[in-house]
């Protein structure tokens, strides 16, 4: 069985869709959806090569999002030995994978809401206010562009209002710090209420990862507008984030990702069926990433020779990496030092926004919208995190059998999503398990274990 370069040609179907190819290997590591690009892409070749059935499989890995509808030339290359050598794999620091360098355990409950993140203006009494909150897994990678259309309602309502620029922000998250920044851009003065600044806002305990359409919305609940609407605030974004790399204290940076996976390529087929929550509802996440394929690198599924775990599978990609300990304090720090202020506040209800200065207001509670807005549509969706001393030199991350794994300055992310999708569906327990950040560890031990015995020159099976 040889490994060969095929051209890919993919089509764009939303929804929550993988497929798989039909007596060939590994369709779902092979359709990626960099391969929108028609870029080359090397496949382990079975036998039959003129005809390819896709069938619709379900899940995706953040930076391995997979694409529905791929219709695949004829193989035009030669085998291929390995990556380039100006491509290859560096050397892979492994993570010291000990319970006891576990220095902290987060839990963060990421505001999902079925139609989406909350846009729309509201008249409050004598206040206009301009909701920013409800995104999901997706709020950091979403930011500047959600807070771009949020401040651009805020200062027509500034403009229609007579003109005082005084402007209040309800939230220091990801929503509230990028809401104010823009503010001040477009001229307002800008006051920030908040309950908890970072470190303690729930932005300050997400895996740090670009995941714009990570449990942003159900597929089957968005306005027909909004997978448009999604892409603007994703492109956006990701213009933003590049004006913040090569920074001191690296707040922003691109570091590789690797999918890996023990499957045999055979068993590659997945089910089709939806994640189902614990309550019995059925998760269709909606999946708009193929939208952005042409900004993003594209992945590469590493030929067997290039791949230094101790998987069958391995597929890279890179991606930004948020080091929010860095970056929230650098986006703080910035909104200061242009005037803006910060004041400590807890409000309990709409009402109590009435003894604000401001007429205008950006609301940025997130998960807290649910209880200050009365707004039952938000749906807690349960993360966390164990995080192990960060290792400078590891500077990569992985997906492994529902692993997340992010070597990040501030610490190593270590993440289980023991239920996959579903893990914390409706759940707003954020009491720390530290049963589950063990087990998380204990498992990353494992991989490398594996990894240590490929050393002696055999490739462990799973
Ligand atoms: C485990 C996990 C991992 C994640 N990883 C990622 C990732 O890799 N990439 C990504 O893009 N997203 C990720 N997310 C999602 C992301 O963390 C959220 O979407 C984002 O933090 C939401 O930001 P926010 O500003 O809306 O809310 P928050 O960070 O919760 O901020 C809300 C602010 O409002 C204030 N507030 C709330 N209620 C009140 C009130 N009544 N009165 C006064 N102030 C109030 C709070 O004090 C706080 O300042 C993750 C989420 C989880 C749970």
């Amino acid at each position: 069985m040889g490994w060969k370069e095929i051209e890919l040609e993919c089509g764009i179907k939303e929804g929550n869709s993988t497929f798989l190819l039909k007596n060939v290997l590994n369709c779902w590591s092979v359709c990626g959806e960099r391969c929108l690009r028609g870029g080359h892409e090397f496949i382990s070749d079975g036998s039959s090569m003129k005809r390819r059935e896709f069938l619709q499989g379900a899940g995706s890995i953040a930076g391995f999002g997979l694409l529905s509808g791929c219709v695949r030339k004829l193989p035009v290359g030669a085998s291929v030995p390995g990556l380039p050598f100006y491509d290859a794999v560096p050397p892979l620091v492994p993570i010291r994978a000990h319970e006891d360098r576990i220095f902290r355990i987060t839990v963060c409950l990421r505001p999902f809401r079925a139609q989406g993140p909350r846009m729309d203006v509201e008249r409050v009494g004598e206040k206009v206010v301009v909701h920013n909150y409800g995104h999901g897994g997706s709020g950091w990678s979403l930011s500047w562009g959600s807070s771009t259309i949020a401040v651009k309602n805020a200062m027509e309502a500034v403009a229609a209002g007579g003109g005082s620029k005084d402007v209040a922000v309800i939230g220091a998250g990801a929503l509230g710090l990028t809401s104010a920044s823009l503010l001040q851009r477009a001229g307002a003065r800008v006051t920030i209420y908040a309950k908890e600044q970072a470190p303690f806002v729930r932005s300050s305990r997400a895996t740090g990862s670009w995941t714009p359409d990570s449990r942003v919305a159900f597929a089957s609940k968005v306005a027909a507008g909004f997978p448009a609407l999604w892409e603007e605030m994703a492109r956006t974004s990701w213009t933003m984030y590049q004006s913040y790399l090569g920074m001191s204290g690296n707040p922003i940076e691109y570091t590789d990702r690797y999918g890996l996976s023990d499957d045999e390529p055979q068993a590659a087929r997945r089910e089709s069926k939806e994640p189902v929550g614990a309550d019995g509802t059925v998760l269709d996440f909606a999946r708009y990433e193929s939208r952005i394929a042409d900004i993003t690198p594209r992945s590469i599924l590493l030929p067997p020779e290039s791949n230094p775990f101790p998987t069958k599978i391995a597929r890279r990609s890179t991606s930004l990496t948020f080091n929010v300990a860095d970056y929230a304090r650098q986006l703080t720090t910035d909104f200061l030092i242009a005037g803006g202020k910060i004041e400590v506040a807890e409000f309990h209800a709409p009402s109590e926004l009435a003894a604000l200065p401001q007429k205008v207001i950006i609301n940025c509670t997130g998960y807290g919208a649910r209880a200050l807005w009365k707004d039952d549509s938000i749906v807690p969706v349960r993360g966390q995190i164990a995080w192990l001393i960060p290792q400078p030199e590891v500077n990569y991350g992985f997906y492994y059998h529902k692993l997340n794994v992010l070597g990040r300055r501030d610490g190593i992310v270590v993440q289980a999503s023991e239920q996959g999708e579903a893990s914390g569906w409706n759940d707003a327990n954020e009491t720390p398990d530290r049963g589950e950040a063990d087990r998380a560890v204990q498992e990353l031990a494992a991989m490398y274990a594996r990894m240590g015995a490929m050393k002696t020159g055999k490739r462990a099976s799973a």
